[in-house]
């Protein structure tokens, strides 16, 4: 999610860490930072905001250091600040850390350590691991300590060390964050990507998981998961500098759709508890006997967020029967709102600065609402605002159409549905059950990325017509919005999204050969009368393109073209149904020639009204 780079050698160790650091700051850039060694023990240098230059005394210190080890935040724990940004330090200064990636048990870890008397200086998740490496250390053995404390973490990480008794020497472990390392003359680099590694050297190794590895000037020894040492796996690292941001990928869009899989498991991460079919979301600061007070929701958004919020309703009412409303956030803040008593207002918005949004959610305050947001900026206005809620994790999103980020506010509205269904009386079998599916998510996201030709082969047939339709029923009826909004987004193609029972009452008027009908059949509770919406589609000449789930074949006959997605439960539907869609519209936009990352008239974040 963002970058780690460390370096030992003689040259400039200051200046090289910042140079680093820059290269792999388009993976994050709220905040950034550096530590480095030398006589006089660790020198920490961190700041918010863009990578620039280290002050004086810290260009001083640097210029008697063997080396150190540098960090650029993307926040999922805790808001960018001085004291949540990279490296984080011990009390007694011993231990510095930079970490990527999610701890998904640091509250037990950061509960014990305080415990024992350890005061932290910031929330995020990150720094439990530098005070747990220094309540195990015994003075003598630092990697001993380093390992006992990796092997008490959860999660995902890639992790560097420095310690001021271990002068020349960087520790370095990965569990499913990657991270690779790299020597050269007279010197020793490691970083999150190998972009940073390139210019000192094309000879890289990447670290598995499990492996730790201690990384010097002259050398490197790496060890497993049972302490035993293993030999590392030299890999030619041909990197192109210039397409380093975007990876093999021709457009961030395509980037982040391909994230997906990491960014739905990320979403998950740490909330899921299982024992009692339950989920996690102390974020939104509500108690059982408040979750159990509210009357009614009432979910605020624009755009993707609003479509979000449309499946969020569905969720909420089928899992923890509450009554939901959703309405766009510019209309509830201007429209005579009531809310009654005992209203939940939940605010969705990706950047957490979308204008629209927070005027809305200061009338719900207004009005007397409790306020949660659903963002993924951490520490951005909505998020200030609120004062609580649930972070979606899914890392800068670059490319103008949203597309990671409405994935991950399905899955945070599914956990928050889920443990609100809990506390309101949903049965522990049913809780299992949903969990179990959320579970599978990510790696049936994968197998439906894995093969992308006959979504590619939908989106060049939609990019040849002018106009669109997009149907579903249910789960599928957002997702039908969600499709057609994408598609009208970045390829300037007209598309509608409707409820597949509506057609009917009136836009089947507009379906003819030359009108793509998009119908989305992948609830098993709506498939029966989506067939029946096809007929009504081909009676009419209609083109139909299906995405259906694995095993519905029958739909071959009556589509000219189909798509299939892996089973799940009818509320995830959308979750994974939502990729194709996503896809379809990049090889439409890709095929008609537009400017997918930014097309025109959009803007990432909408602070204005
Ligand atoms: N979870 C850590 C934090 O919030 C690391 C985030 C990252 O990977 O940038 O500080």
């Amino acid at each position: 999610m963002c970058g780690i780079f460390g370096y030992v050698g003689k040259v400039d160790v200051g200046q090289t860490l910042v140079t680093g650091i820059r290269r792999l700051e388009y993976r994050g850039y709220d905040s950034w930072g550096v530590a480095i060694g030398g006589d006089d023990g660790l020198t920490l240098f961190r700041r918010v905001g863009r990578v620039s230059q280290v002050d004086e005394p810290f260009k001083l210190a640097a210029a008697k250091s063997w080396g150190g080890i540098a960090h650029t935040r993307w926040a999922t724990h805790g808001e960018p600040a001085e004291r949540n940004a990279h490296p984080h330090m011990d009390g007694a200064a011993r231990f510095a850390i930079v970490h990527n990636g999610i701890i998904e048990n640091h509250a037990v870890l950061r509960d014990r350590l305080r415990a024992q008397g350890c005061v932290f200086q910031g929330e995020t998740d990150s720094e439990v691991i530098v005070h747990l490496i220094a309540s195990l250390y015994d003075g003598r053995d630092p990697r001993a300590a380093f390992v006992g404390a990796l092997r008490l973490l959860r999660g995902a990480y890639a992790v560097a060390m420095i310690c001021a008794d271990a002068p020349g020497t960087i520790f370095i472990a990965r569990d499913s964050s990657p991270i690779v390392i790299g020597r050269a003359d007279g010197c020793a680099v490691v970083a999150s990507d190998p972009c940073a590694i390139v210019p000192f050297t094309r000879d890289g190794i990447y670290l598995a998981d499990g492996e730790v590895c201690a990384l010097r000037e002259d050398g490197y020894r790496i060890w497993n998961l049972k302490d035993e040492p293993v030999e590392g796996v030299v890999q030619k690292l041909a990197y192109d500098l210039e397409s380093v941001e975007r990876g093999t990928f021709k457009h961030f869009m395509l980037k982040e759709i391909y994230e997906q899989p990491r960014t739905i498991r990320d979403a998950m991460r740490g909330r899921l508890a299982r024992g009692s079919g339950t989920t996690r979301v102390d974020g939104l600061g509500l108690t059982e006997a408040d979750i159990r007070r509210i009357r009614s929701i009432r979910i605020l958004g624009c755009g993707t967020s609003w479509h979000a919020g449309l499946v969020g309703r569905y969720l909420i009412e089928e899992m923890a029967r509450i009554p939901t409303v959703v309405e766009y956030a510019a209309e509830f803040r201007y429209a005579a709102r009531v809310l009654e008593p005992d209203t939940l207002v939940i605010a969705l918005s990706q950047s957490g600065e979308t204008a629209d949004t927070l005027g809305a959610l200061r009338e719900a305050k207004r009005l007397g609402a409790t306020v949660v947001g659903l963002c993924n900026v951490v520490g951005s206005g909505i998020a200030r605002e609120c004062g609580r809620g649930l972070y979606l994790r899914s890392g800068p999103e670059i490319g103008v159409a949203s597309t990671k980020a409405f994935t991950s506010q399905l899955v945070v509205l599914a956990l928050l549905a889920l443990h609100f269904g809990r506390v309101r009386g949903m049965s522990l079998a049913d809780g299992v059950r949903f969990l179990d599916a959320l579970e599978a998510l990510p790696d049936q996201a994968e197998q439906i990325l894995g093969n992308t030709d006959a979504i590619a082969e939908m989106g060049r047939l939609v990019a040849g017509h002018r106009n669109a339709l997009y149907v579903g029923r249910l789960y599928e009826y957002p997702l039908a919005l969600e499709g057609a909004l994408k598609l009208k987004e970045i390829s300037y193609i007209h598309a509608e999204g409707l409820p597949a029972a509506e057609l009917k009452h009136g836009p089947i008027a507009l379906v003819d050969k030359d009108m793509p009908v998009v119908t989305l059949a992948a609830q098993t509770g709506a498939f029966e009368k989506m067939k029946s919406n096809i007929e009504e589609i081909r009676a009419r000449g209609g083109r139909i393109l299906a995405v259906c789930r694995e095993g519905s074949e029958d739909l071959r006959s009556m589509a000219e073209r189909v798509i299939c997605i892996p089973p799940t439960l009818d509320p995830f539907v959308p979750i994974l149904g939502a990729l194709p869609l996503q896809l379809m519209a990049y090889y439409a936009a890709v095929e008609r020639g537009c400017d997918v990352d930014r097309p025109r008239n959009l803007a990432k974040s909408v602070t204005v009204e």
